[in-house]
């Protein structure tokens, strides 16, 4: 029996010297320290030894048993460690490295200046009404007493549809009709604010899409002072106390009497740039008193009630808050101008 014991440790610490994996070390244990492993057929033979030999047999079977116990384990250490950096070598993760930045959305500079100037106009009491941006004939140029084959028509470049009589608007005045016949006869003093669309030869001044500001108050004794008042007001709001404005007799079928109106370049400081042309001003917008026959389209009498109008392209402040020279920058999606907003 104890050549046998002998030749049962060797062989099996032999084989174990070659297990590389779990799975082999577990059929190595199954084979070696199993119920029905040499060893253990060992333990089952020792009742039918003779008495004196077995104490000899059964304590030298123990001492194998723990060897074998003992050099599994190690292995089983080993091939643990192994897998271990083997894993960590594999699935390696640099912490040091940058996160990557997650790119927060913000709003567009026209929607900025834009809300810059209903914010001016609200604190002045004014309230917003929004109208179609498309719209009918009608109230495009007609309820604005342009009546078809009106020459006035011809200073708005406008786009036509496909359907008789619709249009994009080209400017935001139908809807002072449309916030006039809603309210009629109560006072209003109201902002339009909103898109507007021209067929232009586009440059750095002009675009065919652009956001306007449309200012309207309908009441009683409402003069031009009003008008000149809130106009001025509203740019000392926006740019500073020392902004100077300046009110030149214009024509708009819509208005009666009609200005032009114009804020100081910043831009050049009214010396004379690319952007006001070499003027030293900056167009700004059209306004004049409501004329009496869109006050009565309104639903208004114009023998009890007057009001001013006025407008203004909002993409005109932030170009001149942030002497930009070109209005194209605004909707040609270019990443490194609308980033620095
Ligand atoms: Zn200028």
């Amino acid at each position: 029996m104890l050549p046998d014991l002998a030749q049962i440790e060797k062989k099996a610490l032999q084989l174990l010297e070659s297990v590389q994996d779990e799975a082999s070390l577990e059929a190595w244990r199954i084979a070696n320290l199993g119920r029905s492993s040499l060893l253990m057929l060992v333990f089952d033979q020792l009742g039918k030894l003779a008495k004196d030999e077995r104490p000899v047999v059964g304590r030298r079977a123990n001492e194998v048993k723990r060897a074998l116990e003992s050099a599994f384990s190690d292995r089983s250490n080993t091939l643990h460690e192994t897998a271990l950096q083997h894993s960590l070598q594999a699935e390696r993760l640099d912490i040091t490295l940058p996160g990557r930045a997650i790119p927060h959305g913000r709003l567009h500079p026209a929607t900025i200046s834009l809300r810059t100037a209903i914010r001016a106009f609200a604190d002045m009491g004014f309230q917003v009404y929004r109208s179609p941006e498309v719209d009918t004939d009608e109230y495009n140029f007609g309820l604005l007493n342009m009546p078809p084959d009106h020459p006035a028509r011809d200073m708005w470049d406008t786009f036509f549809t496909s359907m008789p009589n619709v249009s994009l608007r080209p400017h935001t005045s139908p809807g002072q009709i449309h916030v006039m016949r809603q309210y009629a006869p109560e006072p209003i003093r109201a902002i339009l604010p909103g898109m507007c669309y021209r067929y232009e030869q586009i440059n750095a001044r002009k675009e065919t899409q652009f956001y306007q500001l449309e200012v309207l108050a309908v009441g009683k004794n409402i003069s031009l002072g009003d008008l000149k008042g809130t106009v001025s007001d509203f740019a000392r709001r926006i740019f500073g106390q020392k902004i100077r404005t300046r009110f030149r007799a214009s024509y708009f079928p819509f208005t009666e009497p009609s200005a032009e109106y114009d804020f100081e370049c910043l831009l050049c400081n009214g010396k004379g740039c690319i952007v006001c042309a070499g003027t030293g001003w900056l167009e700004i917008g059209g306004c004049g008193m409501v004329h009496p026959i869109v006050l009565k389209n309104g639903g208004y009498d114009p023998a009890e009630f007057s009001g001013f109008a006025a407008g203004l392209g909002t993409e005109r402040i932030m170009m001149l808050k942030h002497h930009i020279d070109d209005i194209r920058y605004f909707w040609s999606n270019d990443m490194r101008f609308l980033e620095q907003f």
